[in-house]
């Protein structure tokens, strides 16, 4: 039996990141366990037509989280990274425009303009009528019949691929939050207007994927960390996994699904843990290059099995193609071009989810076992947020 201080299951971003903290502490009494034979989780990248590809689809770095920076520099220095503004466009119809949309109608042909706008002015929440509880219902109220019709309802169609009725508001925070002011301002003076989306600058490595950081990070924990070792069997009492490893705390960050067998577990929690919906996302390549100068392009057009377009010509050094990102009930299935499977991708804002997860939580922390990152804390997160989550689980033990 293997003894630790702190057993951390899984190796992404926040698995990698918590290590590394502890380590920056003087702590070094941890063990990872990932089942891939490398760490980085999503955001790992292999070699494709001679240049690196992302198989957890598009991962580009937001620079706004100073301190996830400073920790990814260690392994990968600043000089390392080519500084992007985002270029990221919406096939809409026959047209082509700018994210987010609500800010880039006045790129629009006038009488499209003027139909948004008719639209978005009679929008519950231009109306002064409460914000509703679902999603689909939050699209019209916020963005009216004409934006919830042509992109974002098809558009969640796809990428989500559930009853939109099933997914609640509360993570909506995340999404461009732009007003009709703002709105009718932009088409007035013909410019963007309103809050500035995520990743509107970006980093991604000159010479490598976005795995590159990962890898090293993964390297440089030498013997703490153990690959090609698949979790499915957990003591909670114990505090023992796969009858092989010991932690006195236990950071979990793979899925709480993955956990075929969990000693010590109450049926009521297993059953919060098989109420956890999760998508999956196909990654394929393409090796032609596409006219656009746009880093990425959402296609809301529900004929076509793709939601995402990645041009890796346009941000990846010497290289050409692109990819696509489709959600796994709709791959197409003959498709012959080189293609991996995301079983985990994102993890689905079901309206029973947040007080799920949070008795899930709640529960295994009294036990010590403690959930961290996408899967640990089933939300969707980018890397770093990933990484600032690791950060502050360490600090939070050792400051
Ligand atoms: C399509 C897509 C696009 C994205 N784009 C961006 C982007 O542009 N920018 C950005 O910052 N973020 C992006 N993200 C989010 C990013 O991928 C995640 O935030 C990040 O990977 C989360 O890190 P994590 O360590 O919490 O989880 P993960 O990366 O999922 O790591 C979990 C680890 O657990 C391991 N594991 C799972 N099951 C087991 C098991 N049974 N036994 C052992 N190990 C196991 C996995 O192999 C993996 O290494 C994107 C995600 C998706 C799906």
């Amino acid at each position: 039996m293997k003894k630790v201080k702190y057993l951390i299951l899984g190796a992404g971003p926040s698995a990698l990141s918590f290590a590394h903290r502890l380590l920056e502490h003087g702590e070094d009494s941890f063990l990872l366990l990932e089942k891939e034979k490398e760490g980085g989780g999503l955001c790992r990248s292999i070699e494709i037509d001679g240049s690196p590809l992302d198989i957890g689809g598009g991962h580009f770095l937001d620079i706004r989280k100073k301190e996830v920076l400073r920790l990814l520099f260690k392994f990968m220095p600043e000089e390392e990274w080519n500084l992007f503004d985002r270029i990221s466009t919406i096939k809409v119809k026959n047209n082509e425009i700018d994210y987010p949309f609500e800010s880039s109608i006045w790129q629009l042909p006038i009488e499209e303009q003027e139909e948004y706008l008719y639209s978005i002015a009679r929008a519950g929440c231009n109306l002064g009528l409460p914000m509703p509880e679902k999603f689909k219902e939050w699209i019209y109220w916020k963005l009216g019949d004409k934006i919830a019709e042509d992109y974002m309802i098809p558009y969640n169609n796809k990428v989500q691929s559930i009853d939109l009725d099933r997914l609640g508001t509360y993570w909506l925070y995340k999404l461009p939050n732009v007003s009709f002011k703002e709105t009718l301002s932009s088409c007035l003076n013909k410019k963007q207007c309103g809050t500035i989306p995520a990743h509107a600058q970006f980093l991604y490595p000159k010479k490598y994927g976005y795995g590159e950081v990962w890898r090293r990070m993964s390297e440089n924990l030498d013997n703490r960390i153990i690959t090609n070792t698949t979790i499915n069997k957990i003591d909670f009492d114990e505090l023992i996994v796969n009858d092989s490893f010991k932690g006195e705390i236990i950071i979990n960050t793979i899925p709480w699904t993955e956990f075929k067998t969990r000693i010590g577990m109450p049926d009521q929690v297993i059953k919060l843990i098989n109420d956890l919906e999760y998508s999956s996302i196909d990654v394929t390549y393409y090796d032609e290059n596409e006219q656009t100068n746009a880093h990425w392009t959402y296609i809301p057009d529900e004929r076509i099995s793709h939601h995402r377009i990645l041009y890796r010509h346009n941000f990846c050094s010497n290289s050409r193609g692109y990819w696509t990102e489709t959600n796994s009930k709709r791959s197409v299935l003959l498709d012959l071009k080189w293609k991996y499977t995301n079983k985990y991708a994102y993890p689905l804002n079901t309206i029973a989810k947040p007080e799920s997860i949070s008795k899930i939580l709640e529960w295994s922390k009294s036990k010590n076992v403690v959930g961290l990152g996408r899967w640990g804390e089933w939300e969707h997160m980018n890397s770093d947020v990933a990484v600032e989550k690791g950060i502050q689980l360490a600090d939070k033990i050792y400051l």
